[in-house]
């Protein structure tokens, strides 16, 4: 006899679990990471405070330690500071052991003064989600059982590993250790896979270090990001607002120097240009010091941060020319695809 309140087939159940906990990681990639972390979008208050609930419900984390810790990962990314980093602790102890580093990380008061600023702080929050953070899971437990009987245990129990596995493991694991990388960031960070549907586009974890306030991880046209579809249906709906998403180039009519618009590109698209200019000296064999000091140069115009536009914009004319002087026709063709750059306004409306 059945004693749930919900008769299904074996493979309902399948699907009701593989369901509750897609909507968990689009609470940690929606509203966790990609709005309260980094202020990528805005959420509409109902939203906002369903995905709230539904984290509290099904994975017993408070908002403001996940957003500290995670904003501490970014700022410290790869040193001993850094929360968890595979290339510091080892990619074992990460994948294994994730989610005893975030709990650890969220006892240091530290690390949540520094960096847990402008997380709710609200009446429910102090009374119910963050003084009963486990109260949720507990409840959840009790629905499940009500609701599908005894298998409802093992659907909890998928449930509760669901974000410790991907999340904690997973991302802050793989994320720096295995894939392939766009982008010549600093830290270690990859792109896990191409297609972010499993773990909601936080598969695409290099493309988020190299843009973190992006709002869309995905950043070539064949990568997919899930969570990016969401956030695009709920705008649509008046649900949310995208306030930032990684900047695209646009490719004006060839022109005698880079200009002011140039200059405005090639600083926002840093690890973009980078990128190819790397893949391009990958290309050639001769000439490496030449080209060792271009990138060194190229590299330069984006550390001189106290500088006027005007003193920039020189910096840069300067590196066109020594590129376009320097007899590497591939190189010339670099500097002059470069000075044709302008920033793309892109739809966020
Ligand atoms: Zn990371
Ligand atoms: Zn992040």
């Amino acid at each position: 006899m059945h004693i749930g309140l919900v008769a299904l087939p074996w493979w309902g159940y399948v699907l009701v679990t593989l369901t509750l906990t897609h909507i968990t990681i689009a609470s940690v990639t929606i509203f966790l990471h990609r709005h309260q972390a980094h202020r990528a979008l805005d959420l509409h208050p109902i939203v906002s405070h369903f995905f709230r609930f539904w984290l509290w419900l099904t994975t017993g984390m408070v908002t403001k330690e996940w957003v500290a810790i995670h904003r501490k990962h970014h700022a410290k990314c790869e040193t001993p500071e850094d929360p968890h980093s595979p290339q510091i602790l080892g990619i074992g102890t990460v994948l294994l052991q994730g989610s005893e580093l975030y709990r650890k990380e969220s006892k240091n008061s530290e690390t949540l003064t520094t960096y847990g600023h402008g997380t709710p702080d609200d009446w429910i929050e102090k009374h119910l989600y963050s003084r009963y953070s486990w109260r949720g899971v507990g409840l959840m437990l009790v629905i499940d059982l009500v609701l599908f009987g005894p298998i409802g245990l093992t659907m909890w129990a998928v449930q509760m590993l669901w974000i410790p596995v991907t999340a904690a493991g997973i991302i802050n694991g793989l994320g720096h250790y295995r894939g392939y990388r766009n982008f010549p960031c600093e830290d270690a960070s990859t792109n896990i896979l191409p297609w972010g549907i499993l773990i909601g586009g936080e598969e695409l974890h290099n493309n988020h270090h190299a843009y973190c306030t992006s709002a869309r991880l995905s950043n070539k046209w064949y990568e997919f990001d899930i969570g990016w579809l969401y956030i695009r249906s709920m705008q649509m709906l008046g649900l949310a607002h995208v306030k930032r998403v990684a900047p695209k180039v646009k490719l004006v009519a060839p022109k005698q120097a880079c200009d002011f618009g140039t200059l405005e590109a090639v600083l926002a698209l840093r690890l973009d240009i980078l990128a190819r200019f790397d893949r391009l000296s990958k290309k050639m064999h001769a000439k490496t010091e030449e080209i060792d000091a271009l990138r060194q140069s190229l590299v330069a115009l984006w550390q001189r941060s106290t500088h006027s536009k005007e003193q920039l914009l020189d910096h840069l004319q300067t590196w066109c020319k020594q590129a376009e002087e320097s007899g590497i026709p591939k190189l010339r063709r670099f500097a002059q695809r470069l000075s044709r750059y302008t920033l793309r306004q892109t739809a966020k409306g």
